[in-house]
């Protein structure tokens, strides 16, 4: 495994101090054919005007791996007006750290940053909030601003002037030997920023690395730390797992380390959960979009399911009651949006509807609910994990399937119904209580 990666390190003895690994352009295979013209244009033209510019971060890695980046950072010693003075198509953004962003035609962006430190703690602003965003803000040299970054292979850099790789960290060694480890000491980088040990578990099962032994117990050791982080940015990164098709593996992951019930707001999965999540990925994998409220029904069906058996025939009012109370600490912590949270209760409605099995009452209006075939897919992805409700799936998918054959004709006879918004149901709904949420 070791030596499956094109490049040869060098000995640390062959370099000296503080000085860099720097492998020269045939001892590593990244070529400019790798690089799209737009970040090119970028990279040079900051060269030729005598700066310095760097590939950075994550495409680096990345185009090491012979992975595809996602986007293409460039890292340079140009502050963000000298960038600004270079580009016509130039603007500057953020608050606190100015970032140079330079747009080609209408959807690409290259972010160009300036390169930073970490700020002395007597350069810290007294208010402990303000502090991370001042984290970012303090310009330094390369060799900084390796090290102010989270792991060592997502702090290498690519120089256009030479087309050389430069490592300050140590990254090429654990990119040969496939694990994540802390640039520093992992408990202060943790408690730094405790999002960083989510990005951990994030890159392992992305990269299907594993975590370095110090850097697995800074986890361990800093794990409750993760409950101070902001929850708009926890939401953000766990949807991010979910998009990179890994949210099961690194949920799952979380729980073993310790981090998932203070990440999630005193979530604890189970093994079905688990599995539920991965079958998710697996669909994300195969080109469906996931969405932020199947991925919360998900997350408690599970728990929804134990709480209302569909085969108890419980009265729907006190099954959508109980939808809304299972996810809602969750929405409550994470100021989940009302449209958004409803979705998901609907979905947990929709999965007991179905599971409790054909002509019931009401089976035309849950056979017409634009969100049905949702919670089909999720009872679908349920019935794979656990061998339940499979006779029932195959049914209602048929049922669904006829059902949309049938659809286009009954829309020409009655162009208004069957259209658009849910009013029928919404009409049925009415008479029920409404949840306590
Ligand atoms: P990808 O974009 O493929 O998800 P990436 O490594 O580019 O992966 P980004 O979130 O785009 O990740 O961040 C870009 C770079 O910024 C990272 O490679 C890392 O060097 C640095 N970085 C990001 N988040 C942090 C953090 N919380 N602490 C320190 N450095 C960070
Ligand atoms: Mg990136």
């Amino acid at each position: 495994m070791s030596d499956s990666l094109p490049f040869r390190i060098p000995d640390r003895t062959e370099t000296a101090g503080e000085e860099p690994v720097v492998l020269s352009r045939a001892d590593h295979p990244i070529s400019r054919k790798n690089l799209d013209q737009e970040t090119l244009k970028v990279l040079y033209r900051l060269n030729r005007h005598g700066y310095k510019a760097y590939l950075v971060g994550g495409s680096v890695r990345d185009l090491l791996l012979r992975r595809k980046p996602k986007d293409f950072d460039v890292g340079t010693d140009a502050t963000p007006d000298q960038v600004k003075s270079l580009f016509r198509n130039c603007f500057l953004v953020g608050r606190r750290f100015r970032l140079a962003h330079i747009r080609f035609g209408r959807n690409q962006l290259i972010e160009v940053a300036t390169f930073r430190r970490k700020p002395a703690s007597d350069e810290l602003p007294q208010d402990p909030d303000d502090r991370f965003g001042f984290m970012e803000n303090v310009f330094g040299t390369p060799r900084e601003d390796a090290f102010r970054r989270d792991f060592t292979i997502n702090a290498l850099f690519y120089d256009i002037d030479g087309f050389s790789v430069i490592d300050y960290t140590g990254g090429l060694e654990d990119l040969q030997l496939r694990r994540i480890r802390v640039i520093g000491n992992p408990q202060e980088r943790f408690t730094e920023d405790p999002v960083r040990m989510l990005r951990a578990l994030e890159f392992c099962a992305r990269l299907d690395f594993t975590l370095e032994e110090q850097t697995r117990r800074g986890i361990y050791a800093c794990a409750p730390l993760i409950a101070e982080a902001a929850p708009a940015r926890v939401r953000e990164e766990v949807m991010e797992l979910f998009r990179h098709a890994v949210g099961g593996d690194v949920l799952n992951s979380a729980q073993v380390n310790g981090l998932l019930s203070p990440l999630l707001a005193g979530y604890e999965g189970d093994p079905e959960s688990f599995a539920l999540l991965a079958q998710i990925d697996r669909r994300t994998r195969k080109g469906t979009a996931v969405e932020e409220p199947f991925v919360i029904a998900a997350l408690y069906l599970s728990r929804f399911l134990r709480r209302c058996a569909p085969a108890q025939q419980a009265p729907i009012p006190e099954v959508v009651r109980a939808a809304g109370q299972t996810i809602a600490s969750h929405c409550a912590y994470f100021s989940i949006a009302r449209g958004i949270s409803h979705q998901a209760r609907e979905l947990l409605v929709g999965v007991y509807r179905l599971a409790r099995g054909r002509r019931q009452r009401g089976e035309r209006r849950l056979l017409q609910n634009p969100m049905t075939p949702y919670a089909l897919e999720l009872l679908a992805l349920w019935s794979e994990v656990t061998g339940e409700y499979r006779e029932l799936v195959k049914e209602w998918g048929k049922e669904l399937r006829r059902q949309a054959d049938d659809e286009p004709a009954a829309a020409k006879e009655k162009p208004r119904t069957g259209q658009g918004r849910p009013r029928r149901r919404r009409g049925g709904r009415r008479k029920s209580k409404p949840p306590s949420q």
